[in-house]
């Protein structure tokens, strides 16, 4: 694992809690206590109250691509091997809406509003990222 070469996320005291999550493979996001929002990213303060009386909770891992991108070429030598790449947008039921890559899908395949559900690839002892996949296989 530790041959992993692309960039990866530093761990933060505010957003420990989350990359804990990922190794125990649970896509976790703040909660305000105080306003009941649904915070992602994580971080310091609500983004609705500024209240720092914050929480965890898991998420359901299941997500509707609110928009995507297709990356074909021209990426540095260390994504080439992941070609095509697709980023997107996904909206979690929780109410919030998380940047990723969609793996195992089909690009011509992807429709906005389709199902994703969250997996989890570990990169290094420490970090496990969280990708998403479609929920079922597109016919
Ligand atoms: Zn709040």
């Amino acid at each position: 694992m530790s041959n992993y070469q692309k960039p990866l996320p530093v761990i933060q005291p505010h957003s420990a809690a989350f990359w804990e999550g990922t190794r125990q493979h649970k896509l976790m996001i703040q909660h305000c206590r105080d306003c009941d929002s649904n915070i992602f990213y994580p971080r310091k303060h609500c983004p609705e109250c500024w209240s720092e009386n914050l929480d965890w909770i898991e998420s359901s891992g299941k997500a509707k691509v609110f928009s995507f991108s297709v990356t074909y070429e021209g990426l540095e030598p260390m994504f080439q091997q992941d070609l095509p790449i697709i980023l997107a947008w996904v909206d979690l039921p929780e109410g919030v809406r998380m940047c990723t890559n969609l793996l195992n899908c089909d690009p011509d395949e992807i429709e906005i509003g389709m199902e994703v559900d969250v997996v989890f690839q570990q990169a290094t002892e420490d970090i496990t990222i969280p990708y998403f996949t479609p929920s079922s296989p597109v016919v």
